[in-house]
């Protein structure tokens, strides 16, 4: 089995290394990002929403060309374990996520994914096993149209840049009249 350009075992080594740890999450996001693309026209150019902070972003970051500091891979947060591949004028794509109906005879994901026993108590090894045995058969695949407002050309009018009458620094003018963090949302 391969996921992108790896062997299994390989693309394992690649999370651990570009990840921190190994996480199944990202060995199940990198067969969705497999499926995702397999489902696109060839030599589309596409962006990705994933639905989750969780894990996901960084299987398409390593995969593809996309990600959170391009712009092309967006989160939008519904705390649901899938992703949106779609072209970035039309809007039309593949949405690509883990299906817990499809989980009966894979007990050790099924655990993981539904969090029944806390992460200590998982065997992390039976689980990646599991999604190497179950290649594509537990994910669900819809075609969807992604909202204008997530598109490309959609963010073109936003880009006008100030300084900030609080702290001098350039920021986005669309985000107030002070800048987020003079306005008290900073993360300091
Ligand atoms: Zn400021």
């Amino acid at each position: 089995m391969k996921i992108g350009p790896y062997d299994f075992e390989e693309y394992v080594e690649e999370i651990k290394a570009f990840h921190g740890s190994l996480a199944p999450g990202l060995v199940a996001g990198g067969i969705m990002v497999d499926i995702a693309r397999a489902h696109l026209p060839d030599g589309e150019f596409f962006d990705v929403i994933c639905e989750t902070r969780q894990c996901l972003p960084d299987a398409v970051q390593l995969l593809t060309p996309c990600t959170i500091g391009n712009g092309w891979l967006k989160i939008v947060d519904t705390s649901r374990y899938a992703l949106i591949f779609f072209n970035k004028y039309s809007g039309a794509g593949v949405r690509v996520y883990l299906d817990a109906a499809r989980l009966k005879g894979w007990p050790a994901i099924r655990s993981w994914f539904l969090k029944e026993k806390p992460k200590q108590a998982q065997n992390r090894k039976a689980i990646i096993d599991e999604f190497k045995r179950a290649g594509a058969s537990i994910y669900g695949i819809d075609k969807v149209t992604v909202k204008p407002e997530y598109l490309s050309a959609a963010k073109k009018n936003t880009s006008a840049v100030g300084l900030c009458p609080g702290c001098g620094e350039a920021f986005r003018l669309e985000r107030g009249e002070k800048c987020p963090a003079c306005q008290g949302k900073g993360p300091y």
